[in-house]
């Protein structure tokens, strides 16, 4: 583990970030699902609207899995101690970017 990164406070961050995409979820599970029972009493331009809303939604729903995916690794990661290392490289990911998202897992040269 880097120095420079608290382990329990970033295992903190991403437990959170877990929760909150779970919470998240849960909501957009709603609007994913409303689609078919729009159809019965709206008209066709709504329903093309309810669609593509739902194709956002499904969208950020896959987000929201890859960066769950993200997370796990990270967390395995803190397990190996290997957080905070590029796992590119190796080198150390300064806390700046860590901070700006707990899950990533390579440094700026290596995430290009
Ligand atoms: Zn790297």
């Amino acid at each position: 583990m880097p120095d420079h990164i608290d382990t329990v406070e970033f295992r903190a961050l991403l437990l959170d970030r877990q929760t909150e995409l779970h919470e998240l979820s849960d909501i957009s599970a709603q609007s994913r699902g409303a689609v078919e029972l729009d159809q019965a009493s709206v008209g066709r331009v709504s329903r093309i609207d309810a669609i593509q809303q739902q194709s956002m939604a499904l969208a950020s729903e896959r987000r929201r899995e890859q960066e769950q995916q993200r997370i796990k690794s990270a967390l395995a990661r803190m397990d190996d101690e290997e957080y905070g290392y590029c796992i590119a490289c190796g080198e150390a990911i300064p806390e700046a970017r860590l901070r700006f998202d707990p899950s990533i897992a390579t440094c700026v040269s290596c995430a290009k």
